[in-house]
């Protein structure tokens, strides 16, 4: 069994974190002296709690994991940069990601100075295991996978993942901040199999919570414990945290409007295909859909001139001609499809 100590970097193995007033006097007093804070009410006046207990406790019940196996970050964003930073050495270390994937990986992994390795994959967006398995090379520390993947939509087979998972001699982070539109399930009631594995989730996509900053994780504890140990203390603030609570505790509000958004994107897919100028439509499990088309650019134009805005992903590898556009409301997709059909019009004259 894999020991995650060995994967760490020396100085994050050796660090002594920095101990809040908060986590030093875990009780309940009368009078607080001990963080320097104004002690006059106003809301907000204290600090947060820095491990975010109501909120994990929240999470805890709704994904079924103890509270122990949850980090949770100033957005997935935070994640990605603490474990980059937990145990990758910069200069010499190494993060694999299938390419096309989200750029914050690669962003992170340059703000660390740590080598970014791009496994390219093939033009479904699929990989092979065994072929990903031979590209691993001594110095990856970390392997990021998208799932379903962003820009791509698609979503990878578990079996293939868990090849890889087990393969992969230092971490993996599954990164499923689309998850909840798929079809297959997430991997958070696996953690317990696979010590290196962290899998990410996020308030800002199907939950509606974008401008919380709340990113999930879920992972062996001890990886939790060396998380905390160095993030910021207070990373999440107090009004996040209580605005997250509200939302996970409220699920059942934004569970219909994830069905929506999927019957949505379903319906968009097969629509697009009607257009005489789209090229090709890839398979969806997220809410965004990608569309190659003859001239993405003059497209991307033509839809800002109609004040919409679409994100144009051809520059990307594997992505020439392509615009990512996210599923909106059914007011905003009729609106949407009478700008395309117009532009073929427009286009054919
Ligand atoms: C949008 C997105 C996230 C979410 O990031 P936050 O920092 O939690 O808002 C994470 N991963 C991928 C692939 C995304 O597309």
């Amino acid at each position: 069994m894999m020991d995650i100590n060995n994967l760490l970097r020396d100085n994050i193995r050796k660090l002594v974190p920095y101990s809040t007033a908060r986590s030093e006097f875990k009780s309940v007093a009368e009078i607080y002296m001990d963080a320097n804070e104004n002690n006059f009410p106003h809301t907000h006046h204290r600090y947060p709690d820095p491990y975010q207990m109501s909120l994990k406790n929240a999470v805890a019940e709704w994904k079924s994991v103890s509270t122990d196996h949850i980090f949770i970050g100033h957005g997935s964003d935070e994640i990605i940069d603490l474990v980059i930073r937990a145990f990758c050495n910069p200069g010499t270390d190494a993060v694999v990601a299938l390419e096309p994937t989200y750029g914050m990986y690669a962003v992170s992994a340059a703000i660390n100075d740590v080598k970014y390795r791009r496994y390219l994959l093939d033009r479904e967006f699929e990989f092979e295991a065994d072929a990903l398995i031979r590209f691993f090379a001594p110095g990856d520390k970390v392997l990021f996978i998208c799932t379903p993947n962003n820009p791509t939509g698609n979503a990878f087979p578990a079996e293939k993942l868990e090849k890889v998972i087990t393969s992969f001699p230092g971490i993996v982070v599954l990164d499923e901040a689309y998850i909840d539109f798929a079809q297959t399930p997430s991997f958070i009631s696996r953690i317990n199999e696979f010590p290196n594995l962290i899998v990410m989730q996020t308030l800002s996509k199907s939950m509606a919570a974008a401008g919380l900053r709340i990113g999930l994780s879920f992972m062996n504890p001890d990886i939790v414990n060396i998380f905390n140990r160095i993030k910021p203390p207070y990373n999440i603030s107090g009004v996040a945290i209580n605005e997250a609570v509200t939302r996970v505790t409220r699920r059942d509000q934004v569970l219909p409007q994830i069905e929506i958004l999927k019957v949505q994107r379903d319906s968009f897919l097969i629509w697009l295909t009607t257009l005489p100028y789209v090229v090709k439509v890839y398979p969806s499990q997220a809410n965004f859909v990608l569309v190659k088309v003859e001239k993405p650019d003059v497209l991307y134009l033509h839809l800002i001139g109609k004040g919409i805005v679409v994100r144009d992903r051809s520059g990307q590898y594997q992505c020439e001609g392509c615009l990512r556009i996210s599923i909106g409301l059914p007011s905003e997709m009729e609106r949407l499809k009478e700008v395309l059909v117009n532009f073929r019009q427009e286009n054919s004259l």
